[in-house]
């Protein structure tokens, strides 16, 4: 049996705090700042807070249709709330909170 006295159920409980804001930070994403330094905003949305990924593109479909420049891989980034996805063939920022 373990007894534990109030000043360290309290900070037990703080800790738990802790780390389900923690969780919570990242099931609601984060805010992204694009190549041109412009913070990006849902196109359909217009919510702030999106999930970061990364999506191969299809090299021979884009050398077909002139779009060499684009070729590897593109990053995504779905928004949280409406989950409309974004596309950048650049590389994106994520913005301190
Ligand atoms: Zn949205």
């Amino acid at each position: 049996m373990m007894y534990y006295n109030k000043e360290q159920l309290k900070k037990i409980r703080e800790k738990g705090e802790e780390q389900l804001k923690e969780l919570e930070k990242e099931n609601k994403g984060g805010r992204y700042k694009s190549a041109a330094d412009m913070e990006i905003v849902c196109q359909h949305c217009q919510h702030d807070h999106f999930e970061k990924g990364e999506a191969l593109l299809n090299t021979r479909g884009l050398t077909f249709l002139d779009l060499d420049w684009l070729n590897g891989s593109a990053i995504t980034l779905a928004c949280t709330r409406c989950g409309f996805i974004h596309w950048f063939a650049k590389e994106v920022q994520r913005v301190e909170e």
